[in-house]
């Protein structure tokens, strides 16, 4: 387990325009909470997490200032990336280890977390992924091909890297849809690795999303 300052960027500046309602998803009730007080909950409770960054757009601003005291929060930008940049300017900076979670992840268990903290001993960055439950192909001009679902994986967050790793990356102008994939374009050789994730994590995108994730929760307290 890594030892020094473990800040966690939780990113919730999106418009949430994919799911089709006024508020944007992060502000949504799940189980009657806040969807975003979920994941800052997760991680305020961390034995190993020392500080948590909340990145938000700006009609949120001061009401995520006031309903989460306990956190540093800040402005967003127009993509998430550039929301993840904000919030790694704002950590600590003796920091050592950054973990970035999306917000519309509101299911993230503490082992989850302490897996990818005990792996960065030895790498650069890991992320808990998981292999996808259905066949999967690859739509092409004429056709398509299949893949092979046993070859891949559905990679979730927190995204976890030695900060420094994760700062640089954001200096060289490369854009990706998440970290480990930017971190990889960046630093070719950076070790990256994964950790087995579970399918509560998932990502709310759309109404029913949330109804799945409502139903992980009724299944694990039952
Ligand atoms: O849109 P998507 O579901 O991929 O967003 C993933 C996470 O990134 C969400 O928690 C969303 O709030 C956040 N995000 C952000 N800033 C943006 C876009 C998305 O913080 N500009």
């Amino acid at each position: 387990m890594q030892k020094g300052i473990n800040s966690a960027i939780i990113v919730a500046a999106g418009s949430g325009s994919r799911f089709g309602s006024q508020i944007p998803k992060q502000f949504l009730l799940l189980n009657g909470v806040e969807v975003l007080a979920w994941s800052v909950h997760a991680f305020l409770n961390h034995p190993a997490i020392a500080e948590v960054i909340i990145v938000t757009s700006q009609p949120y601003l001061e009401g995520v200032k006031s309903r989460y005291p306990d956190c540093q929060v800040v402005l967003g930008g127009s993509t998430r990336q550039e929301s993840v940049f904000n919030g790694l300017s704002a950590i600590n900076t003796e920091t050592e280890i950054a973990l970035v979670h999306d917000a519309a992840r509101p299911i993230i268990p503490d082992h989850i977390i302490d897996a990818c903290l005990q792996k960065l001993g030895i790498f650069d960055g890991v992320a808990p992924a998981i292999a996808p439950a259905d066949s999967m192909v690859k739509i092409e001009a004429d056709g398509f091909s299949n893949l092979n679902r046993a070859e891949l994986r559905i990679v979730q967050t927190p995204q976890c890297f030695k900060a420094s790793v994760l700062k640089n990356a954001h200096t060289t102008g490369i854009i990706d849809t998440d970290e480990m994939g930017l971190v990889k374009q960046a630093f070719p050789s950076a070790r990256l690795g994964f950790v087995e994730g579970v399918p509560d994590t998932m990502k709310i995108t759309s109404a029913s999303d949330l109804k799945m994730v409502e139903m992980y929760l009724r299944a694990r307290s039952s």
